[in-house]
């Protein structure tokens, strides 16, 4: 994966640090302690508020809940037998019988605390909670709302020019948001042998 890529031998140390620093890794926790979890992820900021019902009711109490997303093959779980898995029933569309969600919304089975949602559809993703990770996350520039047709009647959403609103998926992907607002760091944008005009401005990330 591009992991790999990111921890080959560097050709100067700016350059290595430039590329390390593009990954972050994230520890996270359930409330009790029985489960604790690391992963990696490039996409690391909590922009993006849910306010599905599963989401509401089973993660968020302030009406949403907000993951982020990490590459599953780094994932590393200790504590994994106190691990729960749920899958939600779908409500019928269309007339057809109520399906099983493809998602799996892990939690831990003592405390309850919401970890992550990981899916074999996208099996090289993991999507944590943000209100699970335990490292200092970067704090959003902007948020996008999503499933607003199922927030609850009581929920305020935000307006502004910040905060983006849907009433169901946006079509941009959580790596494509990050990629638009140049929070992704990538290889190409760091420059070989620290050269050019940009090679001494700060990543974003690092602000
Ligand atoms: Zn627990």
């Amino acid at each position: 994966m591009r992991i790999a890529a990111l921890i080959q031998p560097p050709h100067d140390a700016r350059r290595h640090a430039q590329l390390v620093e593009a990954t972050m890794q994230l520890d996270g926790s359930c409330h009790c302690g029985a489960v604790r979890f690391s992963l990696n992820s490039r996409t690391p900021y909590p922009y993006q508020l849910c306010y599905c019902s599963i989401c509401r009711k089973t993660a968020g109490g302030g009406g949403y809940a907000i993951n982020i997303m990490g590459e599953a093959a780094t994932l590393e779980v200790k504590g994994r037998r106190h691990l729960k898995v749920y899958r939600a029933r779908l409500g019928a569309t269309g007339g057809g019988r109520r399906s099983l969600s493809s998602a799996r919304r892990h939690f831990c089975g003592h405390c309850g605390s919401a970890l992550w949602v990981w899916d074999p559809s996208w099996p090289e993703l993991v999507h944590p909670f943000a209100s699970a990770i335990d490292t200092p996350l970067p704090k959003a520039p902007e948020r996008v709302h999503l499933m607003l047709g199922s927030a609850a009647s009581w929920v305020p959403i935000p307006t502004g020019r910040k905060e983006t609103r849907f009433e169901d998926y946006p079509e941009q992907s959580i790596e494509d948001w990050h990629k638009t607002h140049e929070l992704f760091e990538t290889e190409a944008k760091t420059r070989p042998n620290g050269s050019g005009p940009d090679a001494r401005r700060p990543s974003r990330r690092s602000r």
